[in-house]
């Protein structure tokens, strides 16, 4: 991966190879961490953005609400600790990962007066699919895995814990040959990939899955919101495999995946085999809401500066 120079840690700025911590963190042992994934880009006017960066510190601190742990410090303190943290590393574009975890001291499952710390780290990310995948699309197959059962994790939360559930998927996928998992939830019904939501397209009406067994994307909310106001219906509803199978167009939303199309479930070809129409459409307008090219969603865009 490629590094920066600096990571915040507890409210210091440190070097990046000094940010570390001790092999009995809770954490590290049962998967008592939340975390953001947020996303940075160079705006048309020359500054820099970070898109929806309060959002997702208020989704972080909400995650760590539903976990039981105390992260100290609000939505303020958490962006402009992002935003020093781009600033610090002169990185006008990128990737954003702020992380709380429950760290060393008692090694039972009860965290109890354990430290709950803070890191935030930042680096050049491109296309997290590859940048063909955002025009070709990609294969994806349906998971022997399903997702987790509204009450066996809180899917709500972007949690360390539920991503195991995620790496099973994304392991068996990658080495059967797909780029991406569809994951079910328990009840057989279409759920989201390992870390992005799905939608799909069919006679011209947008689907996505309800706010149930899914994190609740940012980026999912952002393309929703773009599809509304560009005149599209939009349908928060259950759908099946095989209707997905019969969709006309179908694709991945995701801070890290931005809007990536799917060419191919399960070896049936979606619509054209190719990034459709309204997936293309979406996809203009999101990269130019993102830039800064479209004032109605000035609101979403925190700007910084780099040094030149
Ligand atoms: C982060 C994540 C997503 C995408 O959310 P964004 O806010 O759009 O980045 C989707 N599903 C899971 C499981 C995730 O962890």
């Amino acid at each position: 991966m490629q590094t920066t120079q600096f990571i915040w840690f507890d409210g210091k700025i440190i070097p990046w190879d000094q940010a570390q911590v001790h092999v009995l963190t809770h954490a590290l042992h049962y998967g008592s961490a939340v975390f953001e994934g947020i996303r940075a880009y160079a705006c048309v006017d020359g500054s820099s953005a970070v898109f929806r960066l309060e959002d997702h510190c208020r989704r972080m601190l909400n995650s760590a609400k539903v976990m039981r742990m105390e992260i100290p410090y609000d939505v303020d303190a958490l962006v402009a600790a992002c935003i020093e943290t781009l600033k610090v590393n002169n990185l006008g574009a990128g990737y954003v990962r702020p992380l709380s975890f429950v760290g060393y001291g008692e090694m039972g499952v009860y965290p109890g007066d354990n430290p709950v710390q803070t890191i935030i780290a930042v680096w050049p990310w491109g296309a997290y699919l590859g940048a063909e995948a955002l025009e070709k699309g990609i294969r994806v197959k349906t998971s022997s895995f399903a997702r987790m059962h509204v009450n066996t994790l809180m899917s709500k939360t972007k949690s360390a814990g539920n991503y195991v559930n995620s790496i099973l998927a994304k392991i068996e996928a990658k080495e059967d040959g797909y780029d991406e998992a569809l994951m079910l939830d328990v009840n057989g019904y279409v759920s989201e990939a390992t870390g992005e939501n799905v939608f799909i397209v069919r006679d011209g009406i947008i689907k996505t899955t309800p706010w149930t067994s899914i994190l609740g994307g940012i980026t999912r909310d952002s393309v929703m919101t773009l599809a509304r106001d560009l005149g599209y219906t939009v349908e928060e509803q259950q759908f099946t495999r095989d209707e997905f199978y019969i969709a006309d167009e179908a694709f991945f939303t995701g801070t890290a995946a931005e809007i990536t199309p799917i060419r191919e479930l399960d070896h049936r070809q979606i619509g054209a085999g190719h990034a459709g129409s309204v997936t293309k459409h979406l996809q203009r307008e999101f990269f130019k809401a993102v830039q800064g090219d479209n004032p109605k969603y000035a609101g979403w865009l925190h700007h910084y500066t780099v040094r030149q």
